[in-house]
C-alpha cells in the first residue's frame, strides 16, 4: 500500500446508521487525499481489543460513537479537557503509538450555533437561563459547552431527576434541576431553549405536553435547539418555529464535530459547506 495512505474509521455497536463515512469522504474527496474513512461495527466486548488489532492495522486514528465512548476514555493513555470533564471520547488519535482520546461534540454543538444564531452567547444571553432537556451522554457535552461559553444560568429538566441531579453535581451547575413533569414551573424568560433527549427521533414518541407549553409560552427572543437530526425537523422544532423561535437543527452539530477530527489524521482543515450539508440530508432523506 501506498505509505502516504492514512486510513481512519469510526465504531460503534449498531454502527449502519452513521453518516460519519459520507461527511468524512466528501472531504477526502474535495482535498484528494489518498486515505480512506469507513464504518467498522465493534461489539461492547470487543472494544478494548479492537483498539490494539487497528493500530496494528495501520490506521491513524478515528471516531467512537454509542456505546464505547466512555471505555474508549478508560482506555487512552492520555485524553483532552473536553473528553475528561464530559467524560466521554469521541474522537482518537495516535501518539508516539499511543491512543489519546478527545470530545468534539461540544465543538460541533457551537460552532452549529455560531453559525446559525450568531450572537446566542453574546453578554445579554448569558445573563437569561438556558434550559437544557436531557440528561445523558450527549446533555454532558451540551452543559460543558455552555459553560465554555460562559453561561451561569442552566437548567437542567429530565425525566429522571436523579440523572439530572448527577450531571448537575458534576459540573457544579448552581441552578435546581426540575423534573420533567414539573416543567410548568420554569420560566419562559430564557435565552436557550436544547432537546438533548432522544425523543422526536425518527419521528417516534410525541413531545410531551409539557415541553409543547414551555415552547409557546417562552420568549420570542428564545434560540431554540434540537441536536436529533433525523428527521432534519423533529417535532420540538416544527413547534418552535411555528412559534416564531429561531430554530437550529441538530445535523450542523454533527457536521462541525467532524471537522477536528478530519484535520488532527488528515492534515487539512475541511469546512462545513451547504453541498456537504445538502449530501448528508439526500442521504437522510434516502432512508426514511
Ligand atoms: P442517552 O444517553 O440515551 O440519553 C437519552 C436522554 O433522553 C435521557 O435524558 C432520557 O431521559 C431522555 N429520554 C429518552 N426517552 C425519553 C422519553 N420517552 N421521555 C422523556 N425523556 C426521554 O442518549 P444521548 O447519547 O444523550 O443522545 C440523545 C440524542 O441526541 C440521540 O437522539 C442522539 O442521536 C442525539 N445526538 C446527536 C448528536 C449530533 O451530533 N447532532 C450528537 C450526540 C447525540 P432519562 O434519563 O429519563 O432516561
Amino acid at each position: 500500500m501506498n505509505p502516504s495512505f492514512k486510513k481512519a474509521f469510526v465504531c460503534g455497536w449498531p454502527i449502519a446508521h452513521s453518516r460519519s463515512p459520507q461527511i468524512h469522504q466528501f472531504w477526502l474527496k474535495q482535498f484528494q487525499i489518498s486515505g480512506s474513512y469507513e464504518k467498522i461495527a465493534v461489539k461492547p466486548e470487543d472494544f478494548v481489543n479492537f483498539l490494539q488489532t487497528i493500530k496494528a492495522d495501520g490506521y491513524c486514528g478515528g471516531n467512537v460513537t454509542i456505546p464505547h465512548k466512555e471505555t474508549a476514555l478508560a482506555c487512552v493513555s492520555r485524553t483532552d479537557d473536553a473528553a475528561t470533564k464530559i467524560g466521554a471520547v469521541n474522537t482518537l488519535w495516535l501518539e508516539e503509538g499511543e491512543w489519546v482520546g478527545g470530545n468534539t461534540d461540544w465543538l460541533g454543538f457551537t460552532a452549529n450555533l455560531d453559525e446559525c444564531a450568531p450572537g446566542w452567547d453574546k453578554p445579554e444571553k448569558l445573563e437569561r437561563p438556558a434550559v437544557i432537556l436531557g440528561a445523558g451522554g450527549a446533555a454532558r457535552g451540551i452543559v460543558y459547552a455552555l459553560v465554555m461559553r460562559g453561561f451561569k444560568d442552566i437548567v437542567l429538566v429530565n425525566r429522571t431527576i436523579e440523572a439530572a441531579q448527577r450531571l448537575a453535581l458534576d459540573f457544579s451547575l448552581p441552578s435546581p434541576v426540575v423534573s420533567l413533569s414539573d416543567l410548568d414551573q420554569v420560566s419562559g424568560d430564557l435565552s436557550l431553549l436544547i432537546n438533548t433527549t432522544s425523543l422526536g427521533m425518527d419521528g417516534k414518541q410525541p413531545l410531551p405536553d409539557s415541553v409543547v407549553r414551555l415552547i409557546g409560552r417562552v420568549s420570542k427572543k428564545t434560540i431554540a435547539s434540537d441536536i436529533v437530526y433525523i428527521p432534519l425537523e423533529t417535532e420540538f422544532l416544527a413547534k418552535a418555529r411555528h412559534a416564531g423561535l429561531v430554530s437550529v437543527d441538530g445535523l450542523g452539530m454533527l457536521l462541525h464535530q467532524a471537522v477536528p477530527g478530519f484535520q488532527q489524521w488528515f492534515g487539512v482543515k475541511p469546512e462545513v459547506t451547504s453541498k456537504l450539508r445538502n449530501l448528508v440530508i439526500s442521504g437522510i432523506e434516502g432512508h426514511k
